[in-house]
């Protein structure tokens, strides 16, 4: 079986070093908000090209607390509208009705799956406050327009750069177009850790200081609560395993990106669509998505060729349970996505050979 991702392979790479920075923890004696947090977040910062980055317990948290920063600081109140594109992971829905901001999901471009500048030019109310600007797949939103834009109405932008780690422009990364950006390192993501951990990264400083506070009990000095804040802070240990993997995340996107472009070059079946590429370092291949209108059965064909895929996502958010107030609305567009999208296995342990494998296998289905 072809797996979707490996991530024992992918660990095992680094697990020396791994190893090493575990037991630098073990014998600092010092588990939280240390060397090791500091450290981290000085690397990845420099690597967004930002001037902050703080470490949280995870991505929604990342997302979650960026908003929760901006009530505390008077840039957002309950009720405000923030612009999302509707086919995104949940999280970055979860984020804002958490915060008791009401999100308008904006139907997403088919080629990019990326925010539809005119889509959000329309949703623009005098109730919009931000927009929330997701990085699907690993491929940057139209950030140039959105900031452009978002500066004209004097919106904030957020970025949620979960599946972005290292997509760039001519240099200018995720994480430094918005006025700040929510980082994953869940195991899965290009960037991952061994257990939950995220970040935001913003040039702000005053932001910066208030997640600072929110993700320890809102308090920048010990036992002085200037907010109700949370507990979400990224684990000493967590920070130093994220350091080894940060210094192979241009590795394993160069080899990500040429893998997609074996798959690019090499699928030419007619019932798949390919996904389209704006700009070749925009992209860092997080998922390798393409679009089929028989997808269920090309997923089943896969399997029995025993190759695994994964459907990202099988249900929009505004089709969930939890969102039953949504479930009538239509957003064709959105709904399209999710019945015709089939993730194809791509990560840095993928051999030459099971690309191969897997592109003959895809040009052979007969729908
Ligand atoms: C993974 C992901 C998140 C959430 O990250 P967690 O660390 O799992 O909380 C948010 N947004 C997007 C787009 C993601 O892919």
């Amino acid at each position: 079986m072809i797996n979707f991702l490996d991530l024992k392979k992918i660990n095992q790479q680094y697990q020396k070093e791994l190893v090493e920075a575990c037991t630098r923890v073990i014998e600092s004696g010092w588990y939280l908000l240390g060397k090791e947090l500091t450290s981290f977040e000085q690397a990845f910062a420099t690597y967004c090209g930002t001037k902050h980055a703080i470490g949280v317990a995870n991505g929604l948290d990342a997302l979650i607390l960026t908003l929760r920063a901006w009530k505390e600081l008077g840039k957002l109140k309950d009720g405000d509208e923030i612009i999302v594109p509707a086919n995104t992971y949940i999280a970055s829905i979860l984020a804002i009705t958490e915060n008791n901001l009401t999100p308008i999901l904006v139907e997403p471009n088919l080629s990019t799956y990326n925010l539809d500048i005119e889509n959000v030019k329309l949703a623009i109310t005098n109730k919009t406050k931000a927009v929330l600007a997701v990085h699907l797949y690993g491929q940057l939103a139209p950030m140039q327009k959105i900031c452009d834009i978002a500066k004209q109405h004097n919106l904030l932008v957020l970025e949620d750069s979960a599946q972005a780690h290292g997509a760039h422009i001519n240099g200018h990364k995720a994480g430094n177009w918005g006025d700040a950006s929510a980082f994953s390192f869940y195991p899965g993501k290009n960037l991952g850790a061994l257990g939950d951990a995220g970040a935001v990264t913003t040039n702000d400083d005053e932001l910066a200081n208030t997640i600072k506070a929110l993700r320890n009990y809102g308090s920048n000095e010990k036992y002085k609560n200037i907010y109700q804040g949370t507990n979400s802070r990224l684990d000493e240990i967590q920070a130093a395993i994220l350091a080894v993997k940060l210094q192979y995340l241009d590795q394993e996107i160069q080899y990500r990106q040429s893998i997609a472009k074996k798959y690019i070059e090499g699928i030419t079946n007619p019932h798949i669509t390919l996904p389209t590429v704006t700009n070749l370092t925009a992209h860092v291949w997080h998922l390798f998505v393409i679009r089929c209108k028989e997808r269920d059965t090309l997923k089943d064909y896969l399997h029995k060729n025993n190759i695994e895929t994964l459907i990202h996502y099988p249900i929009p958010p505004h089709k969930q349970i939890c969102y039953k107030q949504w479930n009538n609305i239509s957003l064709p567009i959105t709904e399209q996505i999710h019945q015709e999208v089939l993730s194809l296995p791509i990560s840095p342990v993928l051999t030459d050979q099971e690309v191969h494998r897997i592109i003959e296998k895809v040009n052979e289905f007969k729908a």
